[in-house]
């Protein structure tokens, strides 16, 4: 099997801009990267470093996935750690990603999202839905990678966006 990364390459990273922001999927896939790291992503960093020190971390899979940590039990958990709520929806796709991608090689298992900076947690039991979805998903990520970069709309979110001068620089 090639493990290449190629901008056709689905990896969680990608389907998680698809539901923040296609340009930004769009770039991101494109290997254009900005050297300003944005705060939230340098404390998310920290707190991936910093927590959860009992449990191997970050496990990739086939090069294509990067699984925060696994625990076994009556049935393999996938554990994902976020910082905030605030992107829930983009990290609960990221995480049936996953799940969908182990799916499709024989191995059921549940998502969980941990909010350590929030002592939260959310199980994410996957439905066939939430399969056919992803399938959809992973039809359109292509299409959009493969066309001309989106327009970008500019939202709050975009101030602490490392692509922030790439869309907007010229705006003063
Ligand atoms: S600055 Fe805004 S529009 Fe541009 S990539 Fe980031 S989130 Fe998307």
């Amino acid at each position: 099997m090639d493990n290449r990364i190629t901008p056709m390459t689905i990896t969680g990273v990608k389907v998680n801009y698809y539901f923040i922001c296609k340009t930004k999927l769009w770039l991101f896939s494109h290997n254009i990267q900005m050297e300003r790291e944005s705060e939230d992503v340098s404390m998310g960093k920290l707190i991936h470093e910093s927590r959860y020190s009992r449990v191997k971390k970050d496990i990739i899979i086939d090069n294509v996935i990067s699984i925060d940590f696994l625990k076994k039990g009556d049935i393999l958990e996938v554990h994902d750690i976020k910082k905030s709520k605030k992107m829930e929806e983009a990290h609960r796709w990221q995480l049936l990603y996953y799940l969908y991608y182990l799916h499709e090689r024989g191995v059921e298992a549940v998502g969980v999202l941990n909010y350590p900076l929030l002592n939260k947690k959310e199980v994410i039991e996957p439905s066939e839905d939430d399969f056919k979805e992803m399938e959809r998903i992973m039809d359109e990520i292509p299409r959009i990678v493969y066309g001309n970069v989106p327009a970008p709309v500019k939202r709050r979110l975009c101030r602490k966006c490392s692509y922030y001068e790439f869309c907007f620089g010229d705006e003063g």
